[in-house]
């Protein structure tokens, strides 16, 4: 089984670098070894990978620079971001800086495995689908940008002009995680005053609109401390 694709894993500690690398070799993928950052940059410029692995806690110098580095050399390049659990605020900005998603210390090859997959697919679908995709359509859910409606199953349902924003907005990156700050600046502006309390009631009404539970949500998921992703299908 060959996927065809190569990862760039960029990891100091030899022992997780090899558990991750023999994972993803038995699963089909090729995979491209770093230590560094240093080593990390002129591998993903020689040998163009379809996605990276990226630890931040590297020998030579923190990997959070390298992120923003690799999306100006090639954005359609998924970066997944290694981080050790607790470490919201690290998250956060790894996102910010342009990451794809990130993967909590210590992980099972199952999880590793299917966020990596998950990067691959979004990365796929983006260069494939048109910049202006007209219709949004997440399991039973139907968001249509053109005509400004939502429905469910049959069931057409009613937002306000914000909460279709939103929704909208976690549809165009269904797969990925937004951060709390990204979603705001997107729907309210850089300058919104209580951002995050509008932004937790607007997602509060958008949940019971789509009769979402949010313990086991169908549609929106939240990652505490860092923002909301909208599942795939
Ligand atoms: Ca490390």
């Amino acid at each position: 089984m060959n996927s065809g694709k190569t990862i760039l894993v960029v990891e100091d500690e030899a022992s997780i670098s090899n558990f991750i690398c023999s994972a993803l070799e038995v699963n089909g993928y090729g995979v491209v070894k770093a230590a560094s950052a240093g080593e990390a940059r002129s591998l993903f410029l020689n040998r163009r990978p379809d996605a990276v692995l990226l630890d931040l806690g590297l020998p030579d110098e923190d990997g959070m620079g390298l992120i923003g580095q690799m999306q100006e050399w090639a954005e359609d390049v998924p970066v997944i971001v290694v981080s050790a659990r607790e470490r919201e605020a690290e998250k956060v900005k790894a996102l910010d800086e342009g990451a794809e998603d990130y993967i909590t210390k210590p992980f099972g090859i199952s999880e590793l495995l299917a966020r990596v997959r998950r990067a691959l697919r979004r990365a796929e679908r983006q260069s494939r689908e048109p910049a202006a995709a007209e219709v949004i359509q997440v399991k039973d859910l139907v968001i249509d940008l053109e005509r400004h409606t939502v429905t469910v199953g049959e069931r057409p349902v009613h937002f306000t002009q914000n909460e279709f924003k939103l929704l909208a907005l976690l549809g165009k990156y269904r797969g990925k995680v937004l951060t709390y700050d990204f979603i705001i600046k997107e729907i309210w502006g850089a300058y919104a005053a209580n951002g995050n309390q509008t932004l937790r009631v607007n997602m509060a009404n958008i949940r019971k609109k789509l009769q979402e539970d949010p313990v086991m949500p169908r549609y929106v998921l939240t990652e505490l401390g860092v923002g909301y992703r909208m599942l795939e299908d």
